[in-house]
């Protein structure tokens, strides 16, 4: 078969498949570019039906760019608690104010503008342009490359720039003329559903007659990918401070610095359980481990705290750091230092850049702070068993 009559038969068959088989997704009710940008951030490195309850809130409480654009930041980290990658968050709404400002309000319709946007690369910046404005612009990311690599038999790593490259011209001859938001659209969904990493369903797909991967036996080896690096682990040590007298029943909780990793998001206070060797410390006994965690937090941020015993372990993985996370009872060393402690949680703006910011919380109050998901773990184990 000529490489333009497979490259036809792809197209077309591909979107009559869809058009029977697509999923009635919220995003895909309007085509709205507002709704189809939020989602498409959601949905990197999240799966389809972990993010419907997030975007339907998020679109609940956000209803428009201007909406997100004048939240406060809290807010929208708040909607956007337990997905993780919260830089997501933070940089999606930075867009929206961009959006706001530059274009008043209107998501533009416009390749350059809309890659100008923060935390819009090629793959979201096709997403909209194509499925919002029906664009013939290419939507490329790991699903469609698999697809891709498989139909066509290309045996190039995907993680190359020129790899992606290749195959974004190769989808720009692929869209049919005016089908751009279908084309796309059905490409990501038989990558969702289809075609998929392990076990591809070759025996449903539309395009199997004609699939070169499958004729020669590879659907299951391709895509060639390069290995990403594992998360390199950390141990840390955290103190679950329990509140004593007026603070009883209270859990002391601390705000992570404005920049870094997570945020202004808050945590619990934790330490690395070694600080020369941060991938050390997995069979540190519970003694040592104790007396680390108390030295640390009085030295790093004049928290004096008395660990009491181990109450839990949790673990979280971000893109490049795997937390192990050992968690100890506390409570605050003396009388002076729950004073000083009382004193910090309530805000100062004379506060020092680099102060933490602190407050004790019951289960309750937990709703009006953003968390990553390991300390919602560990706060409601504590809260739920006292
Ligand atoms: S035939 Fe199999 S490998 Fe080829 S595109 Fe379809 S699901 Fe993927």
């Amino acid at each position: 078969m000529q490489k333009s009559e497979q490259k036809r038969y792809f197209s077309s068959h591909l979107l009559e498949w869809y058009e029977q088989n697509k999923r009635d997704l919220p995003w895909r009710r309007h085509r709205n570019p507002y709704y189809i940008w939020v989602s498409e951030i959601m949905l990197q490195q999240t799966r389809v039906d972990t993010v419907i309850p997030y975007f339907n809130r998020f679109i609940e409480r956000f209803p428009t760019v201007e909406s997100l654009a004048d939240a406060p930041e809290e807010d929208v980290l708040k909607s956007w608690e337990g997905l993780g990658y919260y830089s997501r968050a933070r940089n999606l709404q930075h867009a929206a104010k961009q959006v706001k400002e530059l274009h008043g309000g209107q998501i533009p319709n416009d390749r350059e503008a809309v890659f100008a946007l923060k935390g819009v690369g090629p793959y979201t910046a096709g997403a909209i342009l194509s499925i919002a404005f029906n664009r013939s612009e290419p939507a490329v990311d790991g699903n469609v490359m698999r697809v891709l690599s498989r139909y066509f038999l290309i045996e190039e790593d995907i993680m190359k720039g020129s790899t992606r490259a290749h195959m974004e011209d190769l989808v720009r001859e692929l869209i049919p003329e005016g089908r751009a938001s279908d084309f796309n659209q059905a490409l990501m969904e038989l990558g969702a559903l289809v075609c998929t990493p392990k076990s591809p369903h070759c025996l449903t797909c539309p395009v199997m007659e004609h699939c070169e991967g499958r004729l020669e036996g590879k659907e299951e080896s391709l895509p060639m990918k390069t290995k990403a690096k594992k998360p390199r682990p950390e141990y840390r040590l955290a103190a679950l401070i329990e509140g004593e007298g007026v603070n009883k029943g209270r859990v002391l909780i601390r705000q992570r610095p404005s920049s870094g990793l997570l945020a202004r998001m808050w945590e619990l206070p934790h330490v690395l359980a070694s600080a020369s060797s941060p991938d050390q410390g997995a069979a540190l006994p519970e003694g040592p481990a104790m007396d680390r965690l108390a030295g640390a937090l009085s030295e790093e941020e004049g928290l004096y705290v008395r660990p009491i015993m181990h109450f839990m372990d949790a673990e979280h993985t971000f893109s490049h750091i795997h937390w192990n996370m050992r968690v100890f009872k506390s409570k605050l060393q003396d009388a002076a230092a729950a004073f000083v402690a009382e004193q910090r949680t309530s805000y100062d703006s004379n506060r020092e850049e680099d102060e933490r910011e602190y407050r004790w919380i019951r289960q309750e109050d937990m709703e009006g702070y953003a968390f990553p998901n390991v300390f919602i773990k560990i706060l409601n184990s504590y809260f739920d068993s006292h």
